[in-house]
């Protein structure tokens, strides 16, 4: 079995990268004030109590096509969701809770995928700041400090406990489902509506690349695979 694929998604400078840095222990991301700055494609691989994974710093991932931030987000999560076997979502202790926390959180909860809410930049540990981020309905949130390196084992413990499970569920449980059609048929429009939001991307991430058009999703509480045929294309 390949490593498993953990990705880093959210907002701009809630500390990713810092984070990324820390766990891969190389200083690969770059790391700046400013949001948005990452700009590299990166992956890392990283190990935590013996078990190794592959960490992907999705803000590192750069999205053509548009300047808009919720757009960017958005196709982050997608890139994980797609790709990821675990994703921890990043908020900020900082500046709390925002719109497009909810709704990336709505997009991943959606997905059937196990997430791990990490709130990051509590350099001083306050349980009450982390009682506003059971809200995004993700679980418990994990404190952390990426920059003192503080909470980070008990979050890698939370991300690691899913591998075992990432083997075994993958194929087992998930029911797969292939859209076919013709051109224009409303295949992509059918799989957007039962993920309840727009694809934007067909995006192939390098080095991770399963099928960029299976889309794990959960329904009812029952794991499938949406396969949307649209993405394959006839060999010239
Ligand atoms: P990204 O855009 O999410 O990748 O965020 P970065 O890792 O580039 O960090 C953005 C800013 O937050 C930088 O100035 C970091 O030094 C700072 N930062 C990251 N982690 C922490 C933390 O745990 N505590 C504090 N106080 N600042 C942090
Ligand atoms: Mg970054």
């Amino acid at each position: 079995m390949s490593k498993p694929l953990v990705a880093i998604v959210g907002r701009p400078n809630v500390g990713k990268s810092t984070f990324f840095n820390r766990v891969s222990g190389q200083k690969l991301s770059i790391v700046e004030d400013t949001p948005g700055v990452t700009r590299d494609r990166l992956y890392a691989d990283a190990e935590w109590c013996g078990k190794p994974f592959t960490l992907i710093d999705t803000g590192g991932i750069e999205i053509k096509s548009t300047d808009e931030m919720w757009k960017h987000i958005k196709s982050q999560a997608e890139i994980a969701i797609e790709t990821a076997d675990v994703i921890i979502f990043f908020c900020d202790a900082k500046t709390g809770l925002t719109a497009s926390d909810y709704d990336v959180a709505d997009m991943l909860r959606r997905s059937g995928k196990p997430i791990v809410l990490a709130v990051n930049k509590l350099d001083t540990y306050k349980e009450e700041i982390l009682f506003d981020f059971y809200e995004l309905g993700l679980g418990v949130p994990f404190g952390i400090s990426s920059e003192q390196a503080k909470g980070l084992g008990d979050l890698l413990d939370e991300v690691c406990s899913y591998f075992d499970q990432v083997e075994t569920e993958e194929d087992a449980d998930r029911l797969k489902i292939a859209i076919v059609g013709k051109p224009n048929a409303g295949k992509s429009r059918l799989t957007n509506k039962l993920l309840g939001y727009d694809r934007t991307i067909v995006s192939n991430v390098a080095g991770t690349t399963r099928d960029a058009i299976d889309t794990p999703i959960e329904v009812n509480g029952k794991k499938y695979t949406l396969i949307d045929t649209a993405g394959i294309r006839k060999k010239r």
